[in-house]
């Protein structure tokens, strides 16, 4: 599932929504609310950033120093110079501007006195990047580096990927804020693997320090803390492309079997046929395939033999195809127009509004919107930025029943998987 490069806004956001709904809330992170000055941290695995190289050079403008934290021991203080780590079988060995320093167990912290601490990643197979915070490194027949930093500084690393830069303020502000509400509800994602979030779009695409940027400042500057919340919890905070002039219920998606309060069908109509999301390039598409197509691409899931005919069975209220059935020579499949977009494409059947005609070559699929169309409606919230509406009135619009509050203010349940 993780690609380790960016796909569609719409493959990531429905891959966020599929993964949330493993509902895994096992243990309490913080205690009914983090104290105002307390801070929490992100441990984010570099999963695509730095991968799973045999050797990493760190370099830093600033001094810092190398220590073992199962000894608590110094292992290295570096200053201007450049620390090689070198995966030696199982171990770790660290040597400075070519002098060995010796060989670790590790996993080792690397960390900087100084706040503003950047360090320079290089590694062997080619990737490298730029990081705040602290870096931990941990030996194996490779190694495998997980970046430790504050909640605000690991969106500053979000934002420049995951927010279109040339959105409206507003809209901007509440892509951010479900940023953060995704992360603070995805903490447990990786739990079995030592970190919290992946950096690829598994979990939300981080970028470190590699894309810092004014505008990028200004949003968590604007922004800072601010969480959606129901029943004072983080909510599961999906969000598609282009819904395609409504939002779809969690359950008509198949997100989950049954409702969840904040995620309900919401209209995107502004009347005379506009929808907020009709600057949107995918607010209208079609698509044809031959059944020969279509029963390849359907093949492993639908398991009916050859197909002979797809049809929408259901619609919900605002025309997106909520049971598609897809009858072949062995049987029938029933499922959710959007887990019928998962198994032929995508980018292919780009949303869950769709009608189904048969044509003389196949099926005509005529379609509005890209995503699954669940939760907030990116270009919805674009359209609504522009006329008007502020950042709280865009969250509340997708979010039924939501209130927004400060990160210090709520029951941080978040979720460890162990
Ligand atoms: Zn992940
Ligand atoms: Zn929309």
């Amino acid at each position: 599932m993780s690609t380790g490069t960016r796909v569609s806004p719409s493959t990531r956001f429905f891959l966020q929504v599929r993964l949330s709904v493993l509902f895994i809330f096992a243990v309490l992170f913080l205690p009914n609310g983090a104290q105002a000055d307390e801070q929490v941290m992100v441990r984010a695995g570099l999963v695509s950033g730095i991968s799973t190289p045999a050797s990493i050079t760190i370099t830093a403008a600033s001094p810092f120093q190398v220590t073992d934290p199962s000894s608590n021991d110094p292992v290295a203080s570096v200053e201007g110079k450049s620390l090689l780590l070198n995966a030696n079988n199982g171990k770790i060995d660290v040597s400075i501007d070519g002098t060995p320093s010796g060989t670790f167990t590790g996993p080792l912290r690397i960390a900087s006195p100084v706040n503003s601490c950047i360090f320079q990643l290089a590694a062997s197979n080619g990737r490298k990047g730029r990081y705040r915070g602290i870096i931990e490194i941990r030996g194996g027949a490779r190694l495998f580096a997980v970046n430790e930093l504050e909640l605000e500084d690991y969106i500053r690393g979000v934002v420049p990927i995951e927010v279109p830069r040339m959105f409206q303020p507003e809209a901007q502000k509440a892509l951010a804020i479900a940023a953060r509400t995704y992360a603070l509800r995805s903490m447990g994602r990786h739990a079995s693997d030592g970190y919290n979030l992946c950096d690829n779009t598994n979990c939300q695409c981080f970028s470190g320090a590699n894309r810092d940027a004014d505008w990028v400042n200004k949003l968590i500057d604007e922004t800072r803390g601010q969480v959606i919340t129901y029943d004072n919890n983080p909510i599961a905070a999906c969000y598609s492309t282009d819904c395609g002039g409504s939002t779809l219920n969690n359950e008509d998606a198949g997100f989950g079997k049954s409702p969840w309060p904040y995620l309900r069908a919401v209209s995107d109509a502004v009347g005379d046929g506009q929808d907020y999301c009709s600057a949107s390039p995918h607010h209208s598409w079609t698509k044809t395939f031959t059944l020969d197509e279509l029963n390849t691409r359907l093949l492993k899931t639908a398991k009916v033999g050859k197909v002979q005919e797809v049809s929408v069975a259901e619609f919900d209220s605002g025309g997106h195809a909520k049971t598609v059935i897809v009858k072949g020579d062995a049987g029938e499949y029933r499922t959710t127009g959007n887990r019928f977009r998962e198994a032929v494409g995508l980018s292919v059947i780009k949303g869950t509004k769709f009608t189904i005609t048969p044509i003389d070559a196949g099926y005509r699929f005529d379609g509005r919107g890209y995503g699954h169309a669940v939760g907030l409606c990116a270009f919805g919230a674009n359209g609504m930025a522009k006329a008007g509406k502020s950042c709280a009135d865009i969250l509340k619009h997708y979010y039924t029943g939501i209130e927004i509050k400060q990160v210090s203010d709520i029951n941080l349940r978040l979720s460890l998987k162990r």
